[in-house]
C-alpha cells in the first residue's frame, strides 16, 4: 500500500487559521505583529521566497515591509539598516534573506539582529535557547515546521529513532535539538548524518522517522528506507524539465515514487515542508510581538 501523504499545505492552513485568534487579540491591544524582510541582490529564488513571505503576512493581517537593496550593498550599509529595524517599534521580526553577496559577512549580520526580533532563530542567543529548550527562543522555521508536521500527523516521536540527513545550521542541527526536547514532537533518539557518514544506507534504514535535508535531488532511494517509516523531505531542488513552461520542476532529496512504496507516511515536494516553513515564520513573528509586549 502506498504511503499516507503528509499534506503540508492543509496542515499549514489549519495552523494559520489557529493563529488568527492570537493576532486578533494582539490587535485589540493596539499591536499589529510586523515583519521586515531584507533582500540583498536579485537571486530569483530568494526574491520568490521573500515575495511569498510578504504575501503570507498580508493574508494573515500582519504588517510587513520588504526592503530590497542592490547587489553591491556594503556590509556597513546592511548593518545600519538592521540597526534601524531593531529600533523600529512597528517591526517585531526581522529576516535577512540568505544567501548574502560575498562582500558581506553573513554571521556578522545575523548576530546584529536583536535576539528579540530574530524570528529566523539564527542569532546565537536563540540557538542556545532552542538547544536548552527555553520556549522564549525562536525555533528556526523549517525544523519547527517539520516538528509540527509530525505532531499534527499523529506521528509519535517518543522513543523512536529519528535519522536526520544533513547537519546545516538552518535545518539539520536545530532539527536534532527539537527532536531531543522533552515534550510533544520530542523525546526521540536522534542520529545526524552528513557527507562524511560511512555507509549512510545502513543508518537511514534504521530510521523510524527519516528527515532529509541535503540539497541533493532524489538522493534517497526506496532501498534506503525502512518499511513503514515516516519520511520528511526538506529538499527543494530545481531540475531541468523542458516539458514544463518554466523549463524546470521542483524535486525533493527523496525519490518520491520509490519511497512512497516503502514508507508509511511521506511529504510531497512541493506541498510538504515548504508551506510549513512560511507558516512557522508567521508563528514566530506573532511570538515576537507577544514577547515584546511583555518584555
Ligand atoms: P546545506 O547547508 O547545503 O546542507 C546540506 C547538508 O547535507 C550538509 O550537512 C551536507 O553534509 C549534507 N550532505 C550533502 N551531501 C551529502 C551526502 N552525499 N551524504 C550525506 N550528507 C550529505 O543545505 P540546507 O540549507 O540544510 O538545505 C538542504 C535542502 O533543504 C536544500 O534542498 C534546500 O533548498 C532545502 N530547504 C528547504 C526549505 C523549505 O522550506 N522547504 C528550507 C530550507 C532548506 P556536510 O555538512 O558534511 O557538507
Amino acid at each position: 500500500m502506498p504511503a499516507r501523504l503528509i499534506d503540508g499545505t492543509a496542515i499549514g492552513d489549519r495552523l494559520r487559521a489557529e493563529l488568527q485568534a492570537e493576532i486578533r487579540a494582539l490587535r485589540e491591544r493596539g499591536i499589529t505583529p510586523g515583519l521586515a524582510a531584507v533582500l540583498v541582490g536579485d537571486n530569483p529564488a530568494s526574491a520568490t521566497y521573500v515575495r511569498m513571505k510578504g504575501k503570507a503576512c498580508e493574508d494573515a493581517g500582519l504588517y510587513h515591509e520588504t526592503i530590497r537593496l542592490p547587489r553591491d550593498t556594503s556590509e556597513t550599509e546592511l548593518l545600519a539598516l538592521v540597526d534601524r529595524l531593531n529600533a523600529d517599534p512597528k517591526i517585531h521580526g526581522i529576516l535577512v534573506q540568505l544567501p548574502l553577496p560575498t562582500q558581506i559577512h553573513t554571521q556578522r549580520v545575523l548576530q546584529r539582529v536583536a535576539p528579540c526580533k530574530d524570528v529566523d532563530g539564527f542569532h546565537p542567543e536563540n540557538v542556545g535557547k532552542v538547544f536548552v529548550g527555553d520556549p522564549t527562543g525562536f525555533r528556526p522555521a523549517t525544523p519547527y515546521g517539520v516538528q509540527q508536521l509530525l505532531v499534527r500527523s499523529d506521528i509519535d516521536t517518543t522513543g523512536r529513532h529519528a535519522v536526520i540527513v544533513g547537519r546545516s545550521t538552518v535545518v539539520g542541527r536545530p532539527m536534532a535539538a527539537l527532536l531531543l526536547q522533552d515534550g510533544p514532537g520530542g523525546n526521540a533518539t536522534v542520529t545526524v548524518c552528513h557527507s562524511r557518514t560511512r555507509d549512510i544506507k545502513s543508518v537511514t534504514r534504521q530510521a523510524d522517522i527519516l528527515i532529509v535535508a541535503m540539497g541533493k535531488p532524489e538522493f534517497v532511494t526506496g532501498d534506503m528506507i525502512k518499511p513503514g517509516a515516516a519520511v520528511i523531505d526538506v529538499g527543494t531542488n530545481r531540475v531541468q524539465d523542458p516539458t514544463t513552461k518554466t523549463g524546470y520542476r521542483l524535486v525533493g532529496d527523496v525519490k518520491f515514487a520509490e519511497a512512497q512504496q516503502v514508507a508509511g507516511a511521506i511529504t510531497p515536494v512541493p506541498g510538504g515542508v515548504g508551506p510549513m516553513t512560511i507558516t512557522m515564520l508567521l508563528c514566530n513573528t506573532v511570538q515576537a510581538a507577544r514577547q515584546c509586549r511583555t518584555a
